[in-house]
Order: C-alpha cells, then structure tokens, then sequence
C-alpha cells in the first residue's frame, strides 16, 4: 500500500478488513463488528463513516478511491462513525451532529490527535433530500433521529443499498430514551414505504447486507412498545454486543428484529453523553 498518511498506532489498534460488495462499493471493516462504507462513482466517492480513525484508516480509504475527488459524510455523531473525521478537510454531516461529533468515548493520547491534519476540519451541513452526485450514482439522504438525533440514512439509487447507520441492525435497534420508540417507529414506516427503492439494508454494525424483511418485524416491535404491550425479553439472554446503552435498558423482540429502550421513568444521567458513556462502559467491566 502506498501510504499517503503518516499514522500513529496504538495499542489496542484492531485489525481491518475490506472488501467489494460491488465493483464499484467497498466494504471496509474495524475490529469485531464496524463497518464503514467507499462508494464509486465515475467522478466522485463517498465515504460513509469514519469509523474510530484507528490504524491505517485513512490510508486504505485513499488506496481504494483511487483518483476521484473523495467526499465523507458521518451516519450520526457518535465516536464510532466520526473518529477518524480529522484526517479529512471537509465532513457533511447533520447539523445537529456539529457540536458532538469530536467526542470521544475516552481520553485519547495526545501525539495521535496531534497527527490529523485537519484538527479543525470544516463541517457542512446535510439536510434530509440531499443528493450526493458521484457520477452516474446518486445517493440520498433521509433524515431519521431516534437512536440519535443527528441520524441520516442513506438510499444510494445506483445500487439500490439503504445505509441506516446505527439506527437498526441485524441484531439491534439502541435506542435511548422512552420516547426515542415512537420517533423509530415513525422512521422505520418512511424507510418501509420507500422499500420499492433498495434490495438490501447496509448498517454499520453486526453484519451486512441484511434483508429489508427486519423492518416489517421492528415495526411490529416498536408499535407493540408504544402501544404498551411490549414483546420484552430478558436481556441476560442475549449476548453482550446486543444490549442496550444502559443498565435498565429493556429489549423488546419480535422475529428476528430487537429493540433496547428504557423505560418511561428513567432518570437519564447527566452531563455530556460522552461521559455518561464512558461511566457505563466502566461499570461494566
Ligand atoms: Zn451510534
């Protein structure tokens, strides 16, 4: 690989994997379960996500895009999909995911902030309806908060791929407070009556491609928990990477589509949700 980027590895760097889904789509994938997204079109390529930043990231991104003008774009603002923004002079995101988007879960060390080259990266905003124009594709965005507020999704019209982010997986929805339910069931009907558009869902955690059968079976979840009649199971059941955020979390299941919230009269911890990750992640371990 002809390395464009000097890079600082850590530690507990993981490894990558990537690969084609498409001629023209790449899969690049961190660790256990990240994957972030390279998609070509004639003239342009979009990067969906950029993962932690760990590694040689932005350099396998420039050796797969080949000579097209490079344009990223984060799925929401949490630190799994924006770490590596800064190696990046320009990030489109939503404008709600401006203030967040440089959060980490964690204290980072310094010299390997200190080696991205653009610390103070531009941030352009995208609102639902934007079209990214790669030549010959063009790729959509819908706005759809509810695991987070900043959350777009994508309906990429040249592949017919729907890109999700972490709004719902094969194994998960993760969703926050009480109320964030109904916001996802409203999300996963807009996403079901545009299904004529896209073959497969594309998220960005636990496996994909996946059937766009999973959001007949979140939708029936997510109406029974709003409806208050939710299919609940005991999330000791299931394995660690499908529960919630939090202690309490519930986890609703109907087929094979599963959603954690919490319930009604959670007391959401306060402070920057940064933090309040990081204190869970740590009593955990
Ligand atoms: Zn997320």
């Amino acid at each position: 690989m002809n390395r464009k980027y000097n890079i600082v590895h850590l530690p507990d760097d993981e490894p990558y994997r990537w690969w084609r889904l498409f001629d023209d789509t790449y899969i690049i994938h961190y660790g256990e379960a990240l994957d972030t997204f390279l998609l070509l079109g004639t003239e342009k390529a979009l990067l969906i996500d950029t993962a932690y930043g760990r590694g040689d990231f932005p350099n396998i991104v420039d050796m797969l895009k080949g000579d097209r003008e490079l344009m990223v774009v984060n799925t929401h603002e949490h630190f799994d999909h924006t770490g590596g923004n800064r190696f990046f002079p320009q990030v489109y995101m939503h404008p709600q995911a401006f203030e967040n988007a440089d959060h980490a879960f964690g204290p980072l060390p310094q010299e390997w902030l200190d080696n991205m080259p653009y610390p103070n990266y531009e941030k352009i905003a995208v609102e639902n309806g934007h079209i990214f124009d790669l030549g010959g594709r063009e790729v959509e965005v819908v706005y759809t908060p509810a695991h987070c507020k900043s959350s777009i999704a994508f309906i990429d019209h040249g592949r017919r791929l729907m890109f999700p982010g972490d709004e719902l997986d094969a194994s998960n929805a993760n969703l926050n407070i009480f109320d964030s339910v109904g916001a996802f069931l409203e999300n996963c009907k807009l996403l079901k009556s545009r299904e004529s558009e896209y073959d497969f869902i594309m998220p960005n955690h636990n496996g994909c491609p996946v059937a766009k059968s999973y959001l007949d079976d979140f939708i029936t979840a997510a109406e029974h928990v709003v409806n208050g009649c939710p299919d609940n199971v005991d999330p000791e059941d299931v394995p660690d990477y499908c529960r919630g955020f939090f202690k309490g979390s519930l986890r609703a299941q109907v087929g094979d589509s599963c959603i954690n919230y919490l319930p009604k009269d959670f007391v959401f911890p306060a402070g920057p949700m940064s933090e309040v990750f990081k204190k869970e992640l740590e009593s955990e371990e």
